[in-house]
Order: structure tokens, then sequence, then C-alpha cells
């Protein structure tokens, strides 16, 4: 029998909109936060600007267009917000368990998130156990999605070659990072917040393939392994 060389040595998986179902809760806490602090926009506003990005980076954009500073409690406001709205309502990705229990390799999560907020939502769907300790925030490197850095920095920590990882991601900077950082990407267009024709966008950002339903993921990374040279 002959043996390929399987290309694929680690699982990088998004958080928000990948493994909990969490954009439409979080785009709305974020739009009623900002509207009340003088920016009034809207959850598609935001979800257009903000989707995948660190919430750092976005209120920097906020206050340069402002030309004001948000309040010093601005981010405890949000954050006591949307985690009200997660332990009320948030559900994991439909078939995340089933997915996760029939992929071989090491995974991890690679997140604009901090950690607070994925103790949070990963640990209201039962998921936090799966993945820990390799979970990484963007707060632990200096750039976050588009920036390479927390892909290349989540690859190093789990000792994978950044050419071996596979992404799995559903926005468009997640995309653009993980090709940054020289990594292949699937993307994901089953969260409640993804509209029709999102695939396609997906794809024009680079995702390798794209898929709906985690059912479809074991089989996926297969096909990637398949394709891969013989050793
Ligand atoms: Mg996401």
């Amino acid at each position: 029998m002959q043996i390929l060389n399987t290309n694929v040595d680690l699982i990088i998986f998004d958080c928000d909109g990948v493994l909990v179902d969490s954009e439409v809760i979080s785009c709305r806490a974020h739009a009623e936060t900002l509207t009340r602090h003088g920016y009034p926009i809207s959850v598609e506003q935001v979800f257009d600007r903000f989707l995948g990005r660190s919430t750092r980076q976005a209120h920097l954009e906020v206050e340069a267009e402002l030309g004001r500073s948000l309040p010093d409690d601005f981010h405890s406001q949000l954050r006591d917000e949307l985690f009200q709205a997660f332990a009320a309502t948030l559900a994991a990705v439909p078939h995340i368990d089933a997915a996760l229990d029939a992929i071989a390799q090491p995974v991890c999560v690679a997140s604009s998130g901090s950690q607070e907020r994925m103790r949070v939502s990963l640990g209201r769907v039962g998921l936090y156990d799966k993945f820990a300790p390799n979970i990484f925030s963007a707060t632990q490197v200096r750039n976050g999605k588009p920036a390479p850095d927390l892909f290349l920095y989540a690859a190093a920590q789990m000792d994978k070659s950044p050419h071996r990882s596979l992404v799995i991601e559903d926005s468009i900077p997640g995309i653009a990072g993980a090709l940054a950082a020289g990594m292949t990407v699937l993307g994901f267009h089953g969260g409640s917040h993804c509209r029709p024709g999102y695939a396609d966008t997906l794809r024009a950002a680079g995702a390798m393939m794209t898929f709906d339903d985690m059912r479809e993921l074991p089989g996926l990374i297969e096909r990637i392994e398949a394709m891969a040279v013989p050793g």
C-alpha cells in the first residue's frame, strides 16, 4: 500500500462564526453600545466593517472618526452586554462536536476575541475543555487579523509548520491573515449571520474550498491530504 505524505499537521479554528454561532449576537451588542455612545451604526454596518477584526482596532477607527475617545468604561459596558447575551442565547455551530471527534490532527483556536470572551463563549457551549490550553487570542500578538501574527503564533505554540496548517475561517480579515501566514484556508459559511452569496465572497478572498455544514469538514480535510505529494 502506498503511503501518502500528509500535508495537514494542524487544524486552526477561528472561534466566532466557526465554533460558536456568535456573530449576530455580537454585532447587535456592538451596534447598540456604539449607537448609545453617539456613533449611530446598524448591525449590518458592524458586520461589514468589523467582522473578524479585533475590537481594539475597530474602536481606534471609531475614535478617529469621532475625533474623541470613547468613554473609559466603554469596553466593560460592551463586554457586560455581550456576555449577558451569550449566557442567554449563544449556541455552538451545529455538528461541531461530531466534526472535532472525527478529526485526527491536533486542533487549536485562533481568535480576534479576548481569552475572557472565549472562556465565556466556548465554555457556554461545552467546547472550552476540548481545546484548552490551545486557545490563542489576538491580544497575545502585536497585530490582529488581517495580519498573519496570530496564526504564526498559534502554529509556533503547537510546534507545527505554517505550511502544513489548515485554517477554518468565516471572515475576510481572517482569510487574509491565514494566507499571509502561508496557510491553506477553508471558508465556513454556516453561521446564522452569513448571507446568500457569502461563499463566493470567501472564495474570492482566497479560501481554497467553502462549506456550510460541519459534518463536511472531516471529508474536506481528507481531500486536501489526498492532494499532497507522495512522500
Ligand atoms: Mg469569525
